[in-house]
């Protein structure tokens, strides 16, 4: 029997590597997690120590087909987020980020309960305001390679304000920036999991392009324990906010200091540039400072730390070569 407290959370997209946290987290704060997925960009290693934990449940299940489930309430992460697998299948990412959106807000319509949506920095596209704040309404390429990503999680947007005018949804938008740590999938194809292998591996370190475009990245935990706070605001508070952290770098500076932390032999080199890659990406994260009293904590030193442990783990790994 479940205490007062105790609320049923369905966590989509629960086996990757943001939604491994998240179930993790919410089991450690108490709750039933019901974990849904289709393994797209996953497998069950990500929540294999979770397999007979008696408050968790695993559910294989596609968002773009309707989920008839009892649930408190929902965060739907469920969703490819590295570019080389939300490229593989575009058609199937438009689909999972918009019929998955419809499905999920009629389910919290018929539960009358909230729900969160993991959304990205990647509906500002390539930006050219800089840093970016929510009020930004973004540079996107309807037709180019990342629109599948961009636009599918910009009409998920639009849905889910949709829903909260015309229904009354309690919604919660997140706008997440690049987040890395433990329990990237090796061959994720993300640039801090990609580098950090590259070097542990003594292989060329692949800059695309010159390196000089930036990002800022945020470390796992952080980014955790702010959907948490953001989930918690009051009825009125439906984002978009920001996630991420303000300390924006180049990939090449990236790629620099990972080398020099591993003491990594390998050499960086350069590979084209892919289309539409934004240039520069730092979040403005005054709303979420203020609304959820929220900012990073984790500095890069001690993320990168931990996650090169956790890689060096990995490929030391019997049968786990990592290919
Ligand atoms: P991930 O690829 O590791 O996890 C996504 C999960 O969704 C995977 O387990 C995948 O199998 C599952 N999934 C994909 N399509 C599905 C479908 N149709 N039905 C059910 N499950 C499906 O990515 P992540 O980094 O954990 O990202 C989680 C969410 O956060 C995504 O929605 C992503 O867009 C968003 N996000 C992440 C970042 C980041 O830096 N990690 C940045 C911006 C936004
Ligand atoms: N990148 C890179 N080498 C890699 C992987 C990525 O130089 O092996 C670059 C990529 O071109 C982009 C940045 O790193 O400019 C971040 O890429 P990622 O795929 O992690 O996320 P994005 O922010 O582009 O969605």
């Amino acid at each position: 029997m479940r205490g007062l407290t105790t609320q049923r959370v369905l966590v989509t997209g629960g086996a990757g590597f943001l939604g491994s946290h998240l179930c993790d987290w919410l089991l450690s704060r108490g709750h039933e997690v019901l974990c849904v997925d289709n393994f797209y960009s996953s497998t069950k290693d990500g929540i294999s120590h979770l397999h007979d934990h008696r408050r968790f449940e695993l559910l294989r299940h596609d968002v773009t087909f309707p989920l008839h489930v009892e649930v408190d309430q929902i965060y739907n992460l469920a969703c490819p987020a590295s570019p080389i697998h939300y490229q593989h299948d575009p058609v199937q990412t438009t689909k999972t980020s918009v019929h998955g959106a419809i499905n999920l807000l009629g389910l919290a319509k018929r539960l009358r309960c909230r729900i969160f949506q993991a959304s990205t920095s990647e509906v500002y596209g390539d930006p050219n305001v800089h840093p970016q704040l929510e009020n930004y309404w973004g540079n996107a390429n309807p037709i180019g390679l990342r629109a599948c990503y961009d636009e599918g999680k910009r009409c998920a947007e639009t849905l889910f304000y949709d829903y909260h005018r015309q229904h009354g949804l309690l919604i919660k938008i997140a706008r997440i920036f690049n987040t890395y740590g433990p329990r990237m999938h090796v061959n994720d194809g993300r640039v801090v999991s990609n580098f950090i292998i590259q070097a542990l591996r003594n292989e060329p370190i692949t800059v695309y392009g010159g390196g000089t475009q930036t990002r800022a990245f945020c470390y796992v935990s952080d980014m955790i324990s702010a959907f948490e706070l953001m989930m918690e605001t009051p009825d009125a508070v439906t984002g978009p906010v920001n996630l991420g952290s303000p300390d924006e770098m180049s990939i090449r500076t990236l790629a620099e200091l990972i080398v020099d932390k591993t003491g990594s032999g390998s050499k960086i080199i350069e590979k084209p540039l892919p289309s539409d890659d934004p240039v520069q990406r730092c979040p403005d994260i005054t709303r979420a400072r203020e609304i959820l009293g929220w900012s990073p904590k984790v500095g890069l030193d001690e993320g990168l730390a931990k996650t090169i442990a956790y890689f060096e783990q990995v490929l030391a790994a019997p049968g786990q070569s990592g290919t």
